[in-house]
């Protein structure tokens, strides 16, 4: 895809926002790498000022300097030559301290990869530039909050990032830039890891944001569609800029992404669903098994005793309990393992089967328990309970008997579920497509 040529018209460099102050100023900058394979000219020469309240695109081919511009932009590096001056401050041969000064006061970053701590809420995530600037913890949390309701997420402020979406996770990588209210973004490839509608969504989100409260955007893409939304593009190629357009007037990232179709009514639905935890732990444990599937276990268990016998006595002449108890077991498993995915429609959980193979085992063995005990039968083995310690070691062996038959039962639950469930491979997803 290409940008409509309609839409862009060169500028002279002196036209560009004359209205404005100017934020960033770089003048014959340049960067050179020494590495193993000698000496790489990242940058050359660079000159560029882009004014407060700009939306500006840096594309590119891969290894053009889009990166290193945005290091040096960013104050983690300084140019080999030339000078930086942000909001009218040279800080281009500042020292690392002096360049953290800058960066905690002036930029927030965002990044292709989120880089939210894990197992940390969006909302300690949001604090944590505060707490580095010694922000009160009270006045903390409340900025926080604001940032992560001004990027639509004020109800997933205690998610951790694995609780979130990618685009949620990206809101929150915003909310977090912005909560020191800095005047300049810098974002490289921010939708690189998100899906088209994603994308937008994010997209739509930085040019609010660039509208409503002014803030300077400075975005790394090599992506036209994205870069199609900002209202300045920079090409650069070889560590120059060979182009400088603008965007008149921008793609609204919210129109485009009016235009996609939403998401599918299930996938939505799950993505939602996925994003809660107490939806999350209901789908962990799945919900109460119905009562037809033990029934299904048990009728499947007298099949499986009688063909076993059958074929003991028919085939192999023979009265070894092992067959017919095999063949309980396995027919009880699968007729299980049906009868579930008829009432339920998907895979039983493993919380679900360990319920029912640890629930219908003790069923089994109670019952039979109380009916043998009740018949009397006389040849059955009397247990010894003379003593406190036999007795107590009569009920460990039951026990450990109980654990294993529910553990075998568990075993070939899964086994059946997988064979039941055995499906083609999965049909192609967003994500997926994306790469
Ligand atoms: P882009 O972001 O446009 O893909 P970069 O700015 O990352 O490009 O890289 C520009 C050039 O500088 C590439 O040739 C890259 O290999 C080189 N480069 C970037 N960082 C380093 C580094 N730390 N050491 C050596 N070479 C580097
Ligand atoms: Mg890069």
């Amino acid at each position: 895809m290409t940008f409509a040529p309609e839409a862009t018209t060169p500028v002279p460099a002196s036209l560009v926002r004359e209205d404005r102050e100017t934020l960033i100023s770089i003048e014959r900058v340049s960067k050179d790498y020494v590495s193993d394979a000698g000496l790489v000219r990242a940058l050359r020469e660079v000159d560029l000022t882009i004014k407060k309240g700009e939306f500006v695109a840096i594309v590119g081919t891969s290894g053009s300097g889009k990166s290193t511009l945005m290091n040096i932009l960013g104050c983690l590096d300084r140019p080999t030559r030339g000078t930086y001056t942000l909001a009218g401050v040279p800080v281009g041969d500042r020292t690392n301290d002096g360049r953290a000064l800058v960066r905690n006061r002036m930029i927030g970053f965002v990044f292709q990869g989120f880089n939210l701590l894990p197992r940390t809420t969006a909302l300690e995530n949001c604090e944590l530039p505060l707490q580095y600037r010694g922000v009160p913890v009270k006045e903390r949390r409340d900025r926080a909050m604001k940032a992560l309701a001004a990027v639509g997420l004020a109800d997933r402020t205690h998610h951790t990032p694995n609780q979130l979406s990618g685009g949620q996770q990206q809101r929150v990588a915003i909310a977090r830039a912005l909560v020191t209210d800095p005047p300049l973004l810098l974002a490289d490839e921010p939708t690189g890891n998100l899906d088209s509608r994603t994308s937008y969504e994010v997209l739509a989100l930085l040019q609010r944001l660039n509208r409503d409260v002014g803030i300077t955007i400075v975005l790394v893409t090599h992506e036209p569609d994205i870069a199609a939304c900002a209202s300045r593009v920079i090409h650069m190629r070889d560590g120059r800029i060979v182009s400088d357009t603008l965007n008149t007037p921008p793609l609204s990232a919210a129109i485009e992404l009016a235009k996609i179709p939403p998401p599918e009514k299930a996938s939505g639905l799950e993505a939602e669903e996925l994003n809660d935890p107490v939806e999350l732990q209901k789908r962990r444990l799945g919900g109460p098994v119905p009562f037809s599937v033990p029934l299904a276990m048990f009728g499947g268990a007298l099949l499986g005793a009688l063909v076993g016998g059958l074929y003991n006595a028919i085939i192999l002449g023979s009265k070894n309990a092992i067959i017919p108890l095999v063949c309980a077991l396995v027919f009880e498993a699968w007729l299980g393992v049906r009868s579930a995915k008829k009432r339920l429609g998907r895979p039983m959980t493993f919380d679900q089967r360990a319920r029912l193979a640890l629930g219908y085992t003790v069923t089994v063995f109670a019952t039979f328990g109380l009916l043998f005990g009740w018949l009397a039968i006389p040849h059955l083995p009397k247990l010894d309970m003379t003593s406190p310690a036999r007795v107590a070691l009569a009920l460990v062996g039951f026990v450990l008997v109980v654990v294993v038959a529910a553990a075998a039962r568990f075993g070939l639950l899964t086994a059946a579920s997988k064979l039941v469930w055995r499906r083609p491979a999965p049909p192609r997803t967003h994500a997926a497509a994306q790469t």
